[in-house]
């Protein structure tokens, strides 16, 4: 067996099969304090790729702290090939004040690649880019929906990549969309440099919630072992053919008032079918939604209060929905199978926990 050579970052030197935490200075914010970003690196005993796992690149999505937090105790770098940086909160600025942007008011996942004498967004993107990103050859980065909406855990990857097809099917999700790539955005800067990258979306701004974690942590986990990073594990649910799309679409409130779901994430709808309904305060004069297409929900709002042109339902355009819907149907119960039970904790009152 070859053994892997130490690990070098932040002027730290990681021996192989043993794991380091390393702090980034990023700045000095108003008050005079300094920030920093935090990363854990898993050095593997054999060589390997590297591979960085990001959450919370907007603050307020952090989903993949969770699925983070869990890989960092599973993972045993004594055991692993190649190397795992893993990155719990990306936008610290953001994740401690629950908001997706930084104090600056910008967007993260727009401004990179960012510079060392540029704005706060800047200077975070330059050194997360230069520091964690480059070095890798492989990333997955988590997100979640927006605030008051949900996302069925899904893929997103750059259109026209057949390696990307190969590890998001690899990662497991329900669904995976191919879509461009957005300007600025950590997966356009990392495409330009040769870095190939996946995009989790799952679950809900600010929430937990157990499909998204377990969807996460087994995808990630699945990669690693395609990779020949980890042993394929025997705990790791079999799962289904993820389900295909490279178009969505977004459904509208017609007006303003009070919203009636019929239909949520994960649901199999066909062009025509009604997914909620819209009434005044009295529910008076319901208006229907319906789908615009055949497809899958890949995403919906959790907020019953709405206004006219809120964007309450996201619908991939996928070919024989049903069929898909049951695939689905049995990935989301492979992944919740996995789970050991007795791990839930008992129920505490609320006066108890304030
Ligand atoms: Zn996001």
């Amino acid at each position: 067996m070859t053994t892997a050579q130490a690990f070098i970052i932040a002027g730290q030197s990681i021996a192989p099969g043993t794991s380091s935490d390393v702090a980034f200075p990023i700045t000095t914010m108003a008050t005079g304090t300094t920030s920093s970003l935090a990363v854990r690196v898993l050095h593997g005993a054999r060589p390997g790729p590297a591979v960085f796992v990001s959450a919370a690149i907007h603050g307020d999505e952090i989903i993949g702290t969770a699925v983070i937090q869990r890989l960092a105790q599973e993972l045993r770098p004594e055991s692993l090939a190649g190397t795992v940086l893993l990155v719990p909160v990306a936008n610290i600025f953001g994740f401690i004040t629950h908001s997706r942007y930084l104090p600056d008011r910008r967007d993260l996942n727009r401004s990179f690649p960012g510079s060392a004498g540029g704005s706060l967004a800047g200077q975070l993107a330059h050194i997360f880019y230069r520091e964690v990103v480059a070095r890798c050859s492989l990333g997955i980065d988590i997100h979640s929906a927006a605030i008051h909406r949900y996302n069925l855990p899904q893929i997103r990857i750059a259109a026209g990549n057949r390696r990307l097809v190969e590890l998001a099917m690899a990662f497991g999700a329900p669904v995976i969309i191919e879509s461009p790539l957005r300007d600025g955005s950590l997966r356009d800067q990392a495409q330009k440099h040769g870095v190939d990258m996946l995009l989790m979306e799952a679950g809900e701004a600010l929430r937990f919630d157990r499909l998204s974690i377990e969807t996460g942590v087994e995808g990630v986990t699945r990669v690693l072992a395609h990779l020949g990073m980890v042993e394929a594990d025997d705990g790791l649910s079999a799962v289904g053919i993820p389900a295909r799309a490279n178009r969505s679409v977004w459904v509208r409130s017609p007006r303003g008032g009070v919203m009636q779901a019929v239909r949520a994430s994960g649901d199999p709808v066909r062009q025509g079918e009604v997914l909620a309904r819209v009434a005044g305060l009295f529910g008076e004069d319901a208006e229907e939604l319906v789908s615009p297409v055949d497809g899958i929900v890949i995403g919906h709002a959790t907020l019953p209060v709405v206004h006219q042109g809120d964007a309450l339902f996201h619908i991939a355009a996928i070919d024989h929905p049903e069929q898909v819907g049951r695939q689905i149907d049995s990935i989301t119960e492979a992944i919740l199978a996995s789970e050991p039970q007795g791990s839930a904790q008992g129920m505490l009152d609320e006066d108890e926990v304030v």
